[in-house]
């Protein structure tokens, strides 16, 4: 009777341990193959490519008596010189708030730039009187170096802040229907007496209040 007992004990462990690898087994089951999703698509957005380079457009660097040396904000004028008369044309000198122009001297060209307040014409040499480079420019209604901190008054010439002043006297020109006309001579004599220093402090007796340029 013990030997039955014991072997029906040893068969219901047997039949236990192989349920218990059944269930071992399935939880062992192989994943299911392996789904990757397909690749995104890599062909360039047509709306993101960039617009292909054009040419600049130079039409108006075609203009009659205008220079290539023109750029955004600067027009330069191509004076016609006859003796002693420096002509540029009157629609060039308009173009923008004011235009540049060089005059041929035994040495380096002369630069000038020229502007127009109200129906005047004035015209300056690029020689800064206060530190003496060759770069004063207009700049929002004034004359300005681009070297030292000096600005000038666009009609008199006078030094803002203690820069030295312009020369006393204007450069004379004569407008007509579609040129202005300038002496080769004054124009010459304005820049030699800038470049020279005739100009005056314009603070008085000191000379280098605020730029310290000397
Ligand atoms: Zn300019
Ligand atoms: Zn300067």
């Amino acid at each position: 009777m013990f030997k039955r007992f014991h072997f029906m004990l040893l068969a219901l462990s047997l039949l236990a341990l192989t349920t218990a690898c059944s269930a071992a087994d399935a939880a062992v089951q192989p994943a299911p193959p392996d789904t990757t999703p397909e690749a995104p698509r890599t062909d360039p957005d047509p709306s993101l490519t960039p617009p292909a380079p054009t040419a600049p457009n130079d039409d108006t660097l075609d203009q009659e008596g205008l220079s290539p040396r023109t750029t955004p904000g600067h027009v330069w004028a191509e004076p016609i010189i006859e003796g002693d008369t420096v002509t540029i044309l009157l629609s060039v000198a308009r173009m923008a708030d004011h235009v540049h122009f060089e005059v041929p001297t035994d040495g380096d060209p002369a630069s000038f730039v020229g502007y127009f307040v109200g129906n005047a014409f004035l015209v300056r040499p690029c020689v800064c009187p206060t530190c003496g480079a060759e770069t004063v420019d207009w700049e929002s209604g004034a004359l300005a170096c681009g070297t030292c901190p000096a600005m000038y008054d666009a009609v008199s010439g006078a030094g803002v802040g203690g820069a030295i002043s312009y020369p006393s006297g204007l450069i004379s020109n004569r407008i007509a229907l579609d040129t202005i006309s300038m002496s080769r001579l004054d124009l010459i004599a304005a820049y030699e007496r800038t470049v020279a220093g005739e100009g005056v402090p314009s603070g008085g007796d000191d000379v280098c209040p605020v730029l310290g340029c000397c």
